[in-house]
């Protein structure tokens, strides 16, 4: 990819089946940090702490606080309002692996600040989750960033709900 396509940054904005993790992560840190610096891409795939099948986790660049993980599947899905009953196996697989990371790095899930961003409120057109602990370590922007159940900042509990009203039958 040159610099002209990167900068960009839409990268997202068509319905590509399939784009390669690479992009995804350099997407990702590239948009979310404005971040000036892409001649070091080539570093993104070391950043990369777990991946499966079906996702990716590496650390934001720009952390909220002292662990800042973004858990992101490899799949394109431009965003949690478009997910659909068949991809909550896919949700909670993503929720179940931010919650190994902090415990495997935290010792626990507590005070923890896990959620997807909101459209239209949202800088990268493709799914990620956030987790971020000590929660009570972010600072005032962060917290507002984000902050649970705002128009902006949703939970992983509410994408659920949202996912199994959809599935359950209409009365
Ligand atoms: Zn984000």
């Amino acid at each position: 990819m040159d610099q002209a396509s990167m900068a960009g940054t839409n990268v997202f904005s068509t319905n590509q089946p399939s784009l390669s993790v690479i992009t995804v992560i350099n997407n990702l840190t590239f948009v979310e940090t404005s971040r000036d610096d892409i001649d070091s891409q080539a570093l993104w795939p070391k950043q990369i702490i777990y991946q499966d099948e079906m996702l990716i986790v590496f650390n934001d660049i720009r952390p909220a606080a002292p662990h800042h993980f973004l858990i992101v599947p490899k799949e394109h899905i431009s965003d949690a309002k478009v997910l659909v009953p068949s991809q909550k196996p896919l949700v909670e697989h993503m929720i179940s692996t931010a919650h190994k990371m902090l415990t495997d790095n935290l010792g626990s899930t507590d005070n923890a600040r896990l959620g997807f961003h909101w459209p239209p409120f949202h800088t990268v057109s493709h799914l990620h989750l956030h987790a971020i602990a000590p929660a009570t370590d972010m600072g005032f922007m962060s917290k507002m960033m984000f902050k649970e159940n705002s128009w902006w900042f949703v939970s992983p509990d509410y994408v659920l709900t949202r996912l199994s009203a959809e599935e359950a039958p209409s009365q």
